[in-house]
C-alpha cells in the first residue's frame, strides 16, 4: 500500500510518499511560494537505494496547480516512482486543530471538512491552509482515501483539571476556551519509539519537542498524554524560536494600556519577535550556538533561559506523573543541540536526572534512539529523531486496515 502524506501551509506544500510494506519513503519534496511569483518544487525520489533530487522552477497560482505538478513528478519517467496516480491508496493530511470532537484520526468526509472549517477561529493560521490542501488533494487524487491526522488529537486524554483555565465557565462552554495542546503527532511518535527501544510497555515519559515551535508532554504508563505545555494556542509554555512561551498576561495589558501598543503589534511581538530571536538575536539555535562559543553574553542568557524553562516543566511533569522513567528530546533543537540539552538537564540530580556530557555531545543527529544519561541517572535521557510524516502515514494505514477488516466479505 502506498500512502502520500501532505502537510499544507498557506504558501507551501510538503509531501512524502511511503510504501507501507516496509515504511520506506519512495519520494518526498516541498513546493514553495505557491500563489506568488518565483515558485519552485524540490523533489527527491528513490532510485536503486539512493535518493536523486531535482528542482523545478515553476509558478503555481494555487494549491491545485501545485498538486498537478507534484502528481506529474510522481508519475514522470525521469523523476517518478509510480505508474499512475491511482497507485496511491490513501492521502494522510496533517491538520493542526481538531477541537474537542476529533480525538482520533478520521477518514475525511464533508462533516469532517465542515468541522475543520468551524475550528478556523481557534487555529486561524493553520486550519485554512490545511483545508485548502485537503480540497486540492481530493481533486488531484480522487480515487484515494483521504484521512486527517490532527495535531491536537493525542492530547484528548488530558484530564479536565489540567485542560481548563480558571476563568468563568461560560468561556469554556460557549467559547471553547481551554488548553488543547499541539505537536501531538510528534509526541506520540517518539514515545512509541521509546517504548520499543526500552522494551517497557508501561513507560512514564516526558517528551520534549524543540523545533521552531516547542512543547512538552507528560505521558503516563498507558501511553496517554496527561499534560502538555502549549495551550489554547501555540504561544504557551516553552521559549521557542520567535515565540515568548509563558508570559504573565499583565505584561500584555501593560503594553496595551500604558505603552499604547496596538493589539496586532503585541501579537506580532510575542509570536514573531520574541523567544530566541528576542533574547539572543536569532531564531536559529545554530546562530545562538556560534555566538555562545564566541562568549556573547546574550547568547549565554538565551541558553540559560531556554534550558531553565524546560527544567521547570521537567519538574512539573515529574510531579504530574509521580515520577518519570524517561525524558525524550526531539525535533531540530532537541536532536541536534547538545548545549540546549545540557542547560535543560543541569542541576536535576535530585530528581534522578543526570546527563553524561560526552554522550550528550555524541548524541547529536541520531538516526535511532540514543541514551545520553550517566550511569548514576535513575531516569533515562533519550534523543530520538521525530518523524511526524511517518506517524501520519502509520495512522492513515491503520484507518485503511480497519476499513478492510470491517468491510463485508
Ligand atoms: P519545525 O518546527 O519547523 O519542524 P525543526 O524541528 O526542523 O522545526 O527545527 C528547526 C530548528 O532546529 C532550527 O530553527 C534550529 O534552531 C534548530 N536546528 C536545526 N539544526 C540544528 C543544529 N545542527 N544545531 C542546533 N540547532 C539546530
Amino acid at each position: 500500500m502506498d500512502i502520500l502524506v501532505i502537510n499544507a501551509g498557506s504558501s507551501s506544500l510538503k509531501y512524502q510518499l511511503f510504501n507501507m510494506e516496509d515504511g520506506k519513503v519512495l519520494a518526498k519534496g516541498i513546493a514553495e511560494r505557491i500563489g506568488v511569483k518565483g515558485g519552485n518544487i524540490n523533489h527527491s525520489w528513490m532510485r536503486q537505494g539512493a535518493y536523486l533530487t531535482k528542482t523545478l522552477d515553476i509558478d503555481m497560482p494555487d494549491h491545485h496547480a501545485a498538486f498537478d505538478e507534484i502528481s506529474g513528478l510522481l508519475v514522470s519517467k525521469d523523476a517518478g516512482i509510480i505508474q499512475h496516480k491511482d497507485d496511491i491508496d490513501a492521502v494522510g493530511h496533517r491538520v493542526v486543530h481538531g477541537g474537542e470532537h476529533y480525538t482520533q484520526t478520521q477518514k475525511i468526509t464533508d462533516a469532517v471538512k465542515k468541522a475543520i472549517e468551524e475550528l478556523i477561529p481557534l487555529a486561524p493560521l493553520h486550519n485554512p491552509a490545511n483545508l485548502i490542501g485537503i480540497n486540492a488533494a481530493e481533486k488531484a487524487f480522487p480515487n484515494a482515501a483521504h484521512i486527517a491526522v490532527f495535531d491536537t488529537a493525542f492530547h484528548h486524554t488530558v484530564p479536565e483539571k489540567a485542560f481548563r483555565y480558571a476563568i468563568p465557565e461560560k468561556y469554556y462552554l460557549q467559547d471553547r476556551i481551554r488548553s488543547y495542546g499541539f505537536h501531538g503527532t510528534s509526541h506520540r511518535y517518539v514515545y512509541g519509539q521509546a517504548v520499543k527501544y526500552l522494551n517497557n510497555k508501561k513507560l512514564k515519559a516526558i517528551t520534549i519537542h524543540l523545533g521552531n515551535g516547542a512543547s512538552m508532554c507528560a505521558i503516563n504508563e498507558k501511553g496517554e498524554s496527561v499534560e502538555t505545555s502549549m495551550g489554547f494556542g501555540p504561544l504557551a509554555g516553552l521559549i521557542m524560536g520567535t515565540r515568548s512561551g509563558d508570559i504573565d498576561p499583565s505584561v500584555i495589558f501593560h503594553m496595551a494600556d500604558e505603552l499604547k501598543i496596538p493589539l496586532e503589534d503585541i501579537k506580532n511581538v510575542l509570536n514573531k519577535q520574541s523567544g530566541m530571536l528576542g533574547i539572543g538575536g536569532s531564531n536559529d539555535a545554530r546562530d545562538i550556538g556560534r555566538l555562545y562559543e564566541e562568549g556573547n553574553k546574550n547568547a549565554l542568557l538565551c541558553y540559560e533561559m531556554y534550558g531553565h524553562r524546560i527544567k521547570k516543566y521537567i519538574g512539573a511533569y515529574t510531579a504530574v506523573l509521580n515520577g518519570a522513567d524517561a525524558i525524550i528530546f526531539t525535533a531540530g533543537v532537541g536532536e541536534n543541540d547538545a548545549l540546549a540539552r545540557h542547560y535543560a538537564c543541569e542541576g536535576l540530580s535530585a530528581l534522578g536526572i543526570v546527563l553524561d556530557e560526552a554522550a550528550n555531545v555524541s548524541g547529536n543527529h541520531p538516526e535511532e534512539p540514543v541514551e545520553i544519561q550517566s550511569g548514576s541517572s535513575k531516569v533515562k535521557i533519550l534523543v530520538i529523531p521525530t518523524n511526524e510524516e511517518l506517524e501520519i502515514a502509520l495512522q492513515a494505514y491503520q484507518v485503511m486496515r480497519d476499513r478492510v477488516d470491517k468491510s463485508p466479505g
